[in-house]
């Protein structure tokens, strides 16, 4: 059983000036999938969002200890080509951008996976190594000569380059900072291992982008903080560091919901030009988090609803997509079981259930035998992708739906 910690001040500024934002119920963990005989025994936990009316970081005020669960972890995207283009392009840009003319530079990533990203930049001519808490993860790299130490990023981890005072030029976390119980604390004792040049690079979901499309499956128990570049800034500023960069990937090549900054210490006699945030000022307005809030209330409805009246007319639908966006949305509504079963492209094992829904996920074969007349994509990123190989199946796109445009159906 998975062990929950309360807080009660809040993860950036420990003000206890917080209000809740929105409230999901009995949700699971977004990769614990079950066998059949263990539905039911998923772990379920509401997930209370919050947001901090002196900071402005939204937030959740419960951890649950997921060591275990990172153990076991398997997700990667090495096979999408989207996440590779993206990868190259990263490594690529913080080479040109802050070490053009330099060599022999280190990159320490802290939660690198299966180490696509660090080869990317070994290939540069970079030192790499990654930190990485699933066993699994971490083996493929290591066999593939990305030393990685397969472990949790503690202040344990911390300790031990700094007395053996080893710094790096590059930290990077792709998104693994909101995933941090207390990012203070790590960039408090991060600042030790980077030098005056040295670059800490952050990819975080977005919030405003969070908000713009409804995606309220991402509020997760993994992760503890949501930013926006403005509360980006300010968290940083907080802890001795500046937001030199928003920009260092271009939008069109960066995975959804993506926010990127690279910061670095705090100068005392050096004053940079910084970049200008775009966060809208409504970002700070209590009220207009509540607007959003019920906007998203609103989506869930619209959602249940769609479901529900396309089972009254006898019309079978599955939903499409078993990554975090589809268990989360799926576990929020309350008509998920009139859905067939939940399609993904690779399974990641036989006669699995999704958390907190129960539905069947199945691999694209089982429409063979299996027909429905619509099918609903939760991985809306990939829909392109996914109508084209629907359609090898006999569907054609007016039978397969969004569920983004669905949820902002009739919307305000
Ligand atoms: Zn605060």
């Amino acid at each position: 059983m998975n062990k929950i910690t309360k807080l009660n001040c809040c993860r950036i500024c420990n003000s206890k000036n917080l209000k809740k934002i929105l409230h999901l119920k009995d949700m699971p963990l977004t990769d614990e999938f079950v066998k059949k005989k263990d539905i039911g025994k998923e772990f379920l936990h509401d997930i209370n969002i919050y947001i901090c009316e002196d900071c402005f970081v939204v937030q959740t005020q419960h951890d649950v200890d997921v060591d275990r669960y990172y153990l076991d972890y398997q997700y990667s995207v090495a096979h999408s080509q989207k996440a590779n283009k993206f990868m190259k392009k990263l490594a690529k840009n913080i080479k040109t951008k802050y070490f053009n003319k330099s060599s022999n530079k280190s990159v320490l990533e802290i939660g690198s996976g299966d180490g696509k990203q660090l080869a990317e930049f070994k290939k540069l001519g970079f030192d790499v190594l990654g930190y990485e808490p699933s066993k699994k993860l971490s083996e493929i790299a290591n066999s593939n000569n990305i030393e990685t130490i397969n472990d949790l990023y503690t202040k344990k981890s911390i300790n031990y380059f700094v007395k053996k005072q080893i710094s790096f030029d590059v930290i990077l976390l792709t998104y693994t900072f909101d995933h941090l119980p207390n990012p203070g604390e790590f960039l408090k004792m991060t600042n030790k291992l980077l030098n005056d040049d040295s670059i800490l690079v952050i990819e975080v979901h977005d919030l405003e982008k969070i908000f713009k499309n409804n995606e309220y499956c991402l509020f997760e128990h993994e992760h503890s903080i949501y930013l926006t570049e403005k509360s980006a800034k300010k968290f940083l500023k907080l802890h001795g560091y500046q937001i030199i960069d928003f920009d260092l990937v271009d939008n069109k090549d960066r995975r959804a919901n993506s926010l990127i900054f690279v910061a670095q210490k705090i100068e005392k006699n050096k004053i940079k030009s910084l970049p200008d945030v775009k966060t809208p000022k409504e970002f700070n307005d209590l009220k207009y988090y509540l607007k959003l809030s019920k906007k998203i209330r609103k989506g869930i409805s619209n959602l249940d609803n769609y479901i529900k009246s396309k089972k009254e007319c006898g019309k079978r639908v599955a939903g499409y997509g078993a990554g975090g966006r589809g268990v989360m949305t799926l576990a929020a509504l309350k008509n998920s079981n009139y859905l067939d079963f939940l399609i993904e492209k690779n399974p990641k094992s036989n006669a699995i259930f999704s958390p907190g829904s129960s539905l069947p996920v199945v691999n694209l074969d089982h429409l063979k035998n299996n027909s429905v007349n619509e099918i609903l994509v939760f991985s809306y990123g990939y829909i392109d992708e996914i109508k084209k190989d629907l359609s090898s199946y006999g569907y054609n796109t007016s039978q397969i739906k969004s569920f983004i445009d669905i949820m902002s159906f009739k919307n305000e």
